[in-house]
């Protein structure tokens, strides 16, 4: 069936600036990780995507290497795009990256400029794009010299494959130097999307601080560990989770006892604000004014509809605030 899109989706989404610069982002994103190779069923995605963008989420976040196989989730989105959302173009901003492993030989995988250049050619041919709105480093890459990597992203700007660059999983140090040569570039960087949720801190020691005096956005990923921060798994584990599924990155042995028992904790403190665990886990996220989009995924419409449900979040007491850390401790 012809898809159209709901005429008020933009009435409830908040969209947030990204850092200092023009472009305002979502408080939701949606990842394409999992959930959109040719592993899964392309009518599914399909859903999940209209119902993300009838519902005001305008960013989708892709890399090369999702599927699997690797490259299946850019070609299954090219295909929605084509179908549905291609009036839509100029509503949306789509992000890939590179720098992980794609293909066989020293070309095809961290930071090279011959990589860079290739793997972004390739997205945009397999999505039927002349450009995509965020270009991502992946990873940081021990040993290409940083300046070639950041020489790259600033290049394929000027070409306008990417209207804007962005690095991932950049570690404070790293990210400041890349920070800094984007900027001389005249190429600024314009975010930078680290792995956060309540399981996983680190960029409050450093990342964030930095980013708000750069001026550079932050789009933390595995907002709900992997599903972890949900109900999901607090009666063993479903066959159609993540943890279930042979092509799924979470694997049984993540879920200890004590992640078990911290997450029963969340889950009843989440219940007596009168939200599910999902939702608290994102707004516990967003309550921070400098993170720009909080990044989630969903194997089916439903979940996204729950986890949207955060954006109605009551603000969080103090009791409220230290019994999180006192369970996350
Ligand atoms: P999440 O932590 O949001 O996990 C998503 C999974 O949680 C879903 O697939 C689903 O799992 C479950 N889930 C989601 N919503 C609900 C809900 N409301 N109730 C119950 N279960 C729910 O994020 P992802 O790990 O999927 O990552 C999100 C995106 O971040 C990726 O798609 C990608 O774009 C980006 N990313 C970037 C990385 C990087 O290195 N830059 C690395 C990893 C991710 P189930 O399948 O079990 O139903």
């Amino acid at each position: 069936m012809a898809y159209t899109p709901d005429s008020n989706r933009y009435v409830a989404m908040p969209y947030r600036r990204c850092g200092k610069s023009g472009l305002k982002l979502p408080a939701l994103s949606l990842g394409l990780w999992h959930n959109f190779g040719h592993v899964d069923v392309l009518e599914n995605s399909r859903k999940i995507i209209h119902t993300a963008f009838d519902k005001g989420v305008t960013h989708f976040d892709l890399a090369n290497n999702y599927g699997p196989p690797p490259g299946s989730a850019e070609e299954n989105f090219g295909k929605i795009l084509k179908q549905d959302l291609a009036p839509y173009r100029d509503e949306l901003i789509i992000s890939s990256k590179a720098g992980y492993t794609m293909w066989d030989g020293p070309y095809g995988d961290w930071g090279s400029k011959k990589y860079l250049v290739s793997s972004l050619d390739q997205s945009l041919q397999r999505m039927g794009l002349e450009y995509v709105d965020i270009f991502y480093h992946h990873r940081p890459d021990p040993e290409t010299p940083l300046e070639e990597t950041m020489g790259t992203l600033d290049l394929i700007v000027r070409q306008g494959k990417a209207l804007y660059a962005g690095i991932s999983n950049y570690r404070p140090e790293e990210a400041a130097q890349a920070i800094s040569i984007l900027k001389k570039l005249g190429t600024p960087c314009l975010i930078h999307q680290p792995k956060y949720s309540m399981f996983e801190r680190w960029v409050e020691e450093g990342l964030l601080d930095l980013l708000e005096q750069e001026g550079v956005g932050c789009i933390p990923f595995s907002p709900l560990a992997q599903g972890l921060l949900t109900n999901k798994y607090l009666g063993g584990i479903p066959a159609d989770s993540r943890v279930a599924k042979e092509t799924g990155a979470l694997q049984e042995n993540q879920i200890t006892e004590d992640k078990l028992s911290q997450i029963k904790r969340l889950n009843a403190l989440a219940e007596q604000r009168g939200q599910t665990l999902a939702q608290m886990a994102l707004a516990w996220l967003l309550k921070d004014p400098r993170i720009t989009s909080v990044l989630i995924g969903a194997s089916k419409p439903e979940q996204l509809l729950d986890s949207l449900k955060c954006l109605e979040s009551p603000d969080f007491s103090s009791d409220e605030l230290n019994a999180i850390e006192e369970i996350l401790k």
